[in-house]
């Protein structure tokens, strides 16, 4: 995450670890709607209407970090959520919109239409059933775009209320941090190292070579006396290569990472500080508008 709008972005997937997690004792056990029977779903509804569904990718993240890294994050953080308020927590998509990190083997990308249509047609199906406040927990930059137009499809088509909790909430915005730690750098490399330390190969991690095209090497220079000009210079960091603006991910970095940290100077602490901020802020959102009627 980091940097949020391109990794957590900064927004999944199967089989969830989470070892280096600890929770107080007297925490009920998350609810995750695979688990559940339709008789508890039933039960769960005649009280709450409301579900929270995580948002992540299945793409590169660096020599040392799992391909569903933001998955395993958002997945991790949601089930947080639900163990603190009770609300159910619907996986939809293990995948996400990558394309600009498809230079590298293994990722998987939803075209943004796609994406929609089918986190879309899933949210009917739980609007039939009585679900009525819908959150997105978002933990990948390029699924911003998606979350926005969903959120908007849902609250002005639908008897449904759908809001961000993740990426892209306004309670979740925190300061920059260090420059450029974009994806899979120190943030992201410690954020892993509490939710799912066994996927962590750390003796691969290392810096990255970053490679800004000449363009952006000027605009980054102009920013010093002119930082408005920093906006253009996010514009093209992560386009696909198809654009030829030298911004896709194989293209900026050797190794997949967008960051001048040293990922090895991560640690499950800073990590773990990362997971609590998320997730208390999210805690508290649930927590509020569960005080209103719908
Ligand atoms: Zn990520």
């Amino acid at each position: 995450m980091s940097k949020a709008r391109y990794c957590w972005l900064p927004l999944c997937f199967a089989v969830f670890l989470q070892p280096a997690l600890s929770f107080s004792e007297g925490e009920r056990d998350p609810l995750v709607l695979q688990e559940m029977a339709w008789v508890d779903v039933a039960g769960y509804l005649e009280t709450n209407d409301m579900v929270i569904i995580p948002l992540g990718s299945t793409e590169q993240h660096g020599p040392h970090l799992p391909l569903g890294s933001d998955y395993y994050q958002a997945f991790a953080m949601v089930k947080e959520v639900s163990r603190q308020t009770g609300v159910v927590v619907a996986p939809l998509l293990l995948v996400g919109y990558s394309e600009y990190h498809i230079g590298f083997p293994g990722g998987i990308s939803l075209r943004p239409e796609t994406m929609e249509q089918v986190v879309f047609e899933s949210v009917e199906s739980l609007i039939k059933h009585g679900f009525r406040r819908i959150m997105f927990f978002n933990y990948h930059g390029g699924n911003s775009l998606v979350q926005e137009r969903l959120i908007h499809r849902i609250n002005h088509t639908t008897e449904a209320t759908a809001v961000a909790i993740g990426l892209g909430a306004p309670f979740q915005a925190t300061e920059e941090g260090e420059f450029f730690d974009w994806h899979a750098g120190k943030s992201e490399t410690s954020t892993l190292l509490f939710v799912a330390p066994e996927l962590v190969r750390m003796e691969r991690a290392e810096e990255p070579d970053i490679r800004f095209t000449t363009q952006a090497a000027e605009l980054r220079a102009l920013a010093e006396d002119h930082p408005e000009l920093m906006y253009v210079w996010e514009q093209l960091i992560g386009v696909p290569s198809d654009t030829k603006k030298g911004g896709a991910s194989h293209e900026l970095s050797s190794n997949g990472i967008w960051s001048f940290s040293d990922p090895r100077s991560a640690t499950a602490e800073i990590g773990e500080e990362t997971f609590a901020r998320l997730t208390q802020n999210a805690v508290r959102f649930v927590e509020a508008w569960r005080l209103a009627s719908n």
